[in-house]
């Protein structure tokens, strides 16, 4: 498994972190993970060398119980292999990844930098693992509803986390982007796009709608699809644009750049 995580600092610590003489966790397969659990440590500091005597000398466990630990200075120590099935949450732990960020969040906050490697490191291992689809915190395991772990609200977790997603597959500096409007047959169209790197962008759904273009949303893959033609899209808050050549290639349409009047002209046959 990759983890060269773009933006953070990942330590690999399997191997160096106490385990127990003769206990060993289970196995299960990369796919059998299914979501991240987020714990906090419950401790105002610590390491993963402290957690994993903790849980080995004190407990009696194999080896730590989670997969990652977050310092509070965004640093992600790796700390299992996927496919151990390690105990942090109880009946789930077979179907469960464990992510623990440093800190006692009854009284303290997480930090930036640890909530920025969460989403970091979430976002990496969801392309790895496709399966690992949910992201709870400890409380909302079956059975765990006492625990007041991770002790931060979830749904600002999760609300944040999407945001972060929108951003990184959106990749574009906003300020760089120059608006260009759009014409079909001589008409202005309500929506515009903009220019990135000398590239017109235009609001896929918008202009195949103006077109009578048929839109597909391809879930599986995020890809969208115009006239079955799969386009190098961009999705920027919830919208898809694609480069203006490759939208109008996929409608049929003759596209031409107006630089003067910064206008993306399309012709062609319009369905209705
Ligand atoms: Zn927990």
């Amino acid at each position: 498994m990759n983890m060269t995580i773009p933006g953070a600092h990942v330590i690999d610590v399997r191997t160096s972190l106490p385990r127990h003489k003769t206990l060993k966790y289970g196995r299960r397969k990369p796919s059998d993970i299914r979501s991240a659990a987020l714990h906090h440590s419950a401790t105002k500091s610590g390491s993963p060398e402290a957690f994993a005597r903790y849980h080995v000398g004190t407990n009696g466990w194999p080896g730590i119980a989670y997969h990652f630990v977050i310092q509070k200075d965004g640093t992600i120590y790796w700390c299992n292999d996927l496919e151990t099935i390690s105990y942090h949450v109880g009946n789930s732990n077979r179907h469960a990844l464990g992510i623990c960020l440093v800190g006692d969040f009854r009284t303290q906050q997480p930090t930036a930098a640890q909530l920025d490697a969460a989403n970091r490191l979430i976002q990496h291992l969801q392309v790895q693992i496709p399966t690992m689809k949910q992201v709870f915190g400890h409380q909302e395991y079956p059975g765990y509803a006492w625990k007041n772990c991770p002790a931060f609200p979830m749904g600002t977790f999760r609300t944040n986390y999407s945001q972060f997603l929108q951003k990184a597959v959106g990749k574009v500096d906003k300020p760089k982007q120059i608006p260009v409007a759009i014409s079909l047959n001589g008409s202005l169209l309500s929506v515009t796009g903009f220019l990135q790197d000398g590239v017109s962008m235009l609001p896929v759904r918008a202009v195949a709608n103006a077109a009578g273009g048929k839109v597909e949303w391809i879930e599986q893959t995020k890809d969208v699809r115009v006239n079955g033609m799969d386009l190098n899209e961009k999705v920027i808050d919830g919208s898809a644009y694609a480069p203006a050549r490759e939208l109008a290639a996929a409608l049929c349409l003759q596209v031409e750049w107006d630089g003067p009047n910064k206008t993306v002209k399309l012709r062609g046959d319009v369905k209705s």
